[in-house]
């Protein structure tokens, strides 16, 4: 059976291998066990039902939240030649029973209906004749109310299931669940003896940065700038702060649509529209906007207003490139975002259980945006997962190569205030006292007589509550849960208050630049483009971007090449094939380039293969910073500098003077000759802590030196 659901994922799909756990998911259900995959965004999770649903006899019902889209997913399928359909609330009765008797009739392979279909009788007396073998669960976690998005009708699923004639294979799918909302889709849903196949919550082609204390509107300007070509999702926590940003950036001059509850479902629907077929490529939202979205090629995702929890949060960012090329997802933190989401979590929140239960949350969420090690291995723990690296190099803290500060001063001044207040009150009340402020609640209290009153008067408020932040996440100071969380002190910070223990902190460099695309790539894209509004469908169904990009680097001449290309399967070759392959041969026409033809079946075409040093060095050539291609290429920027440094070795032309701080010049030449340049390691602990391996490497090609190791 495997091997058959390899040659579909072939013939209908055009992949040749499997995602990470695709494998496993497919094989458990085609074995008939009930199965739960947690797989990232982007990971392929419709492929692990559609593919059974192929193999299976019968009908595959799917579970999906948003009928919006589930016209999309038809689309899609379609365009993959799989005969699929949907029954909601948009269909008259008739379509509905016309469907129906299609599907009794066996015309399609999957059914999509959402949840609540299952409140209406007539439904369900007539799903009950149909032969249905696969049942799959989408975006599970909505059946769990301790995730986020829970839609109560999605616990109508299970007892649909226990009345059905014969059980079907039930499989459930999310991608984002800790370990308590995962054993919560199991039980809601009455897995049976299920398997449980989580391949892990990493995006590799996701960057995450935070910025904090930006005017986030300039920041906004200066980021979209560079990428006008790109789509992108900026959230906002409010409808009103959705409509203002919107208003802001078209007065600006960009095409932007916005999305959130307050609006008409007709507004929604065509600003949803606008999005997925690129005719407008900034949504503004709120978070109602993108569960279900599969628009595969968003480029950046920008929270404006913190979110309310990581579960949410990663959702949301995990929207950027589920076609696998590289993604952004920025958050921009600013303090009095907390107190939105505490007003939302008293507002909608009733159970004391759940609220505390938020509030812990939403405490996760803040320490995420003031952790100063790498954002990934936050979240990854967050999700439970294990043995992860401590840096992932595609991070904003971890490519900030800013150095340490010792901030053991500061924080001593901090955690002295918090002890002399008792540690009864809240951070920003401790900010209010060391910046000296004549606050009644100060003065009532009588704080402006203890000797910490007025010591950080030289800071703002906010700086001295952001530092405090920065200190919470990591651990010195512990808060109470609730809405107004208490700060004290744990242990270590008693040590660093006895002078046993330093603080040291890095202080974050801010770094903003667009990547430019390839012409090829621009034209293939305004290809499909013409195509999809000629079908009237996103261009997203014709190909993913990966396809495009995939397509611009093999240059396939013919259609066996064609067919080697990423995500080009035989039925999307015979829609659009030729018409690609025409427009790939003019552009090597017009630049003199050689196209690749295909070899036969088995054989795997060449892929181009230059080394990987020296397609750094190109985009360097090009004008990009080591930050950006590192971005890029998806690598860490320490191998981005070890590339440029093999380039120098093998005698390539780099401009070392870039990368050397001119002040240190003559003296790291003086420890190279003093110490000898066999070894790094005693030249760089001789030099100022300021100066970096990489100046040292800089320093010795320009010297001409063969005799580099760059192991250290
Ligand atoms: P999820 O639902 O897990 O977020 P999707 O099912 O929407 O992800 O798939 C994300 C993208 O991955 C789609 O563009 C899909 O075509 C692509 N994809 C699925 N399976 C594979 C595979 N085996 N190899 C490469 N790409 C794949
Ligand atoms: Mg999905």
């Amino acid at each position: 059976m495997l091997q058959r659901a390899r040659a579909i994922l072939k013939e209908h799909f055009g992949f040749s291998s499997f995602k990470k756990g695709q494998e496993q998911i497919i094989d458990s259900i085609l074995q008939g066990s009930d199965t739960l995959g947690i797989m990232p965004t982007g990971g392929g999770k419709s492929a692990c039902y559609q593919i059974p649903a192929l193999l299976f006899p019968g009908l595959t019902l799917v579970f999906s939240p948003l009928i919006s889209l589930m016209k999309d997913q038809v689309d899609a399928l379609d365009s993959l030649g799989i005969p699929g359909t949907f029954i909601n609330s948009s269909l008259s009765f008739d379509e509905v029973e016309e469907r129906i008797s299609r599907a009794a009739r066996g015309q399609f392979k999957l059914l999509y209906v959402a949840p609540e279909r299952l409140e209406s009788d007539r439904f369900l007396a007539c799903i009950r004749s149909l032969p249905v073998a696969l049942l799959a669960v989408d975006e599970a976690h909505c059946v769990s109310q301790w995730g986020h998005d829970f839609r109560p009708s999605y616990r109508a699923i299970e007892p649909f299931i226990k009345e059905m004639p014969h059980r079907p294979v039930v499989s459930a799918f999310t991608a984002t669940a800790t370990a308590e909302v995962q054993q919560d889709i199991i039980n809601m849903l009455g897995l049976r003896n299920p398997k449980h196949v989580v391949t892990g919550f990493n995006r590799e082609n996701l960057s995450f940065s935070v910025f904090r204390g930006e005017n986030k509107k300039e920041f906004l300007l200066a980021y979209l700038a560079g990428r006008k070509e790109q789509a992108g999702i900026i959230y906002a926590a409010t409808r009103k702060e959705v409509d203002t940003i919107f208003e802001f950036l078209l007065k600006k001059g960009y095409a932007a649509g916005k999305y959130h509850a307050g609006l008409s479902d007709e507004e929604r629907a065509r600003s949803q529209d606008q999005f997925l077929y690129d005719d407008i490529r900034i949504m503004v939202a709120t978070n109602a906007f993108g569960m279900g979205i599969d628009k595969s090629n968003v480029r950046y995702i920008i929270h404006y207003n913190l979110p309310k929890n990581m579960e949410a949060y990663y959702q949301e960012a995990g929207r950027a490139g589920r076609d696998d090329e590289n993604g952004e997802c920025i958050l921009l933190f600013g303090a009095q975002d907390i107190q939105i989401q505490k007003f939302l979590i008293e507002q909608t929140l009733v159970s004391p259980e759940r609220k505390s239960n938020e509030y812990k949350k939403l405490r996760a969420m803040v320490d995420y945006c003031h952790t100063p090690h790498c954002l990934r291995k936050y979240i990854l723990q967050y999700f439970g997962e294990e043995d992860i690296p401590e840096e992932c190099g595609n991070c904003g803290n971890c490519n900030d190569y800013n150095e340490l500060e010792d901030k053991t001063v500061d924080a001593q001044m901090i955690f002295s205030c918090i002890l002399r207040m008792r540690e009864q009150f809240g951070i920003s009340l401790v900010a209010e006292v060391l910046k000296g402020s004549r606050n009644k609640k100060v003065l009532r209290y009588g704080f402006n007589n203890l000797s910490t009153y007025g010591l950080m008067k030289d800071r703002t408020l906010k700086q001295i509550s952001d530092f405090a932040n920065i200190l919470v996440a990591e651990g010195y100071i512990l808060l109470t849960e609730g809405r107004y969380p208490v700060a004290g002190l744990s242990p270590r910070a008693y040590s660093v208050l006895k002078g046993q223990g330093k603080v040291l902190i890095k202080v974050r460099q801010k770094e903003t630049a667009a990547t430019g695309d390839d012409s090829l790539f621009d034209q293939l894209r305004g290809l499909r483009k013409e195509i999809a509004q000629r079908n009237g469908i996103p261009p997203y169904i014709v190909f993913a971007d990966s396809t495009l990009r995939d397509m611009s680097r093999q240059l396939p001449a013919d259609q066996l090449a064609m067919l080697a290309v990423k995500g080009v399967g035989q039925r999307k070759f015979e829609q659009y094939g030729e018409t690609f392959l025409e427009l790939i041969r003019e552009y090597a026409a017009a630049n003199g380039i050689i196209l690749r033809t295909g070899k036969p079946a088995g054989e795997k075409a060449p892929v181009n293969e230059t080394p990987s040093h020296l397609v750094t060095l190109d985009l360097y050539r090009a004008g990009g910073t080591l930050q950006e291609i590192a971005r890029q290429r998806n690598l860490s920027v320490v191998t981005i500098q070890d590339h440029l440094v093999r380039c120098g070795m093998e005698g390539c032309h780099v401009d070392w003077d870039d990368f050397i701080p001119s002040q240190y010049e003559a003296l790291i030449r003086r420890k190279i000759e003093e110490v000898g340049a066999h070894k790094l390691k005693p030249i760089k602990e001789s030099l100022p802590a300021g100066v970096d391996y990489f100046a040292i490497k800089a320093v010795l090609c320009k010297m001409g030196s063969g005799r580099l190791d760059i192991s250290k």
